[in-house]
């Protein structure tokens, strides 16, 4: 095989799909305009929420369970041959509810799971602190609160799946050229060629997994309004032993224990541009949702807090795919809150599409789609 391939982005997706290329032979280069791994994906909770691939029906689930599928085994044999340990661990995963509201939405939602048969069991008291025996005084003070447990939900240290990535890369020969910015793309006889350092380049096939930048990068893509930065922070503390096994989600924040004690409170979603940064605000309030949660962890020492940019499309779908018209030229971005997790099923169907296999599921659903200024979505026409 040995086509030559340019990556531009090192996060998960842009190190996933350069891991996958190179073990089919492939000849990958990396670009990263800073350095590898410290985008959106270093920021990321590493939160990999159920899935099934053979029941599922709806593209995002498909693409969902077959990175759910792949991931053990992606973990275990980056463990092996790097001797990094990405950190996945099936811990499982409570959901939890305290309003009608939050009631009816869980429920939806455990039915939907039902018919993809994941398995999700609602919680008795007794059943509830036999999980968690630190959410007593929560469910004790609750009124009309109810749980449900999810077996089938995994964590990811997400900098050491980005390490372990990097190093097994490393050693199938991949070539990384950090801090250096893409700054454009041209398009020449049907053919895509980037430019950094002064000069233009092209290969084989060239993939944009640039997350949030993607806009900006490829303006010729008119991607700027379809992939929309959405600013999330995380508080960490640290016990001296892990309080929680489960993952404990209520509605869009979670607290989720590493096996070292540190515990992560995320998140929230803020429309802010490429504005890094935390705010006390929203600290206090993740702090204020854990402890109503976890008393226990108000004793708990405050380590440090972060945010990150979640690359968010505006129907839901990543885009992950060819641009049209364009012969060697593909797209893989805009993963919003599943980019992580997504990152496996994401490489093997953007290696399927340039190594000319079937991609494992449908990937219509996928395909590089523009937000004009007027609100009129099209797809993409190469001009
Ligand atoms: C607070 C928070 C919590 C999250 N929790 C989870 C979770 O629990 N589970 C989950 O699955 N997902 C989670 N996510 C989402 C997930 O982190 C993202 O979907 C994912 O990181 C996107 O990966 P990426 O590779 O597309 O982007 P990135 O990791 O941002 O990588 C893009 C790379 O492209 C580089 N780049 C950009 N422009 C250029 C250019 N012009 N030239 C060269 N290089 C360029 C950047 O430097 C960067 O390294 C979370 C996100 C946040 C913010």
């Amino acid at each position: 095989m040995n086509k030559s391939t340019t990556v531009v982005g090192a996060g998960a997706i842009g190190l996933s799909t350069a891991w996958e290329l190179a073990q089919r032979g492939f000849n990958v280069t990396v670009i990263d305009k800073s350095v590898t791994g410290r985008g959106t994906s270093w920021a990321g909770a590493g939160i990999l929420p159920p899935a099934n691939l053979r029941n599922s029906f709806d593209p995002i689930d498909r693409l969902r369970g077959l990175s759910h599928h792949l991931f053990p085994e992606w973990a275990e044999k980056l463990k092996t041959n790097t001797g990094i340990d990405p950190g996945l661990q099936r811990c499982g995963g409570l959901y939890l509810a305290e309003t009608a509201g939050e009631i009816a939405a869980m429920s939806g939602m455990t039915e939907y799971w039902q018919e993809m048969e994941i398995d999700c069991k609602q919680l008795t008291s007794n059943e509830i602190i036999g999980q968690e025996a630190a959410l007593a005084d929560w469910w004790r003070h609750t009124n009309n609160a109810a749980a449900w447990h999810v077996p089938d939900e995994y964590q990811l240290r997400s900098p050491n799946y980005l390490a372990a990535l990097k190093t097994a890369c490393h050693q199938l020969g991949v070539t990384f050229l950090e801090n250096t910015d893409v700054t454009d793309i041209r398009y020449l006889g049907g053919r895509a060629e980037i430019q950094y350092e002064g000069n233009w380049h092209t290969t084989d096939g060239i993939v944009l997994t640039t997350g949030v930048w993607t806009g900006q990068l490829a303006a010729s893509l008119d991607l700027e309004l379809s992939i929309v930065p959405i600013r999330g922070q995380i508080l960490l503390l640290k016990t001296s032993r892990p309080l929680i096994r489960n993952i404990i989600n209520m509605g869009q924040r979670y607290v989720l224990a590493r096996e070292d004690g540190h515990t992560l409170i995320g998140s929230n979603e803020e429309e802010i541009g490429f504005e890094l940064g935390t705010t006390d605000s929203v600290l206090k309030s993740l702090l204020d949702f854990a402890t109503h949660l976890l008393p226990d962890l108000k004793a708990a020492e405050h380590v440090k807090s972060w945010s990150g940019l979640r690359p968010m499309t505006f129907d839901g779908f990543p885009m992950i795919g060819p641009v049209p018209g364009v012969e060697n030229l593909y797209v893989a971005a805009g993963h919003h809150r599943s980019g992580l997790h997504l990152s496996p099923g994401t490489a093997v169907l953007i290696a399927d599409m340039l190594s000319q296999v079937k991609p494992q599921i449908p990937i219509d659903a996928f395909q590089i789609r523009t937000q004009k200024r007027n609100h009129d979505v099209r797809s993409y026409t190469a001009t």
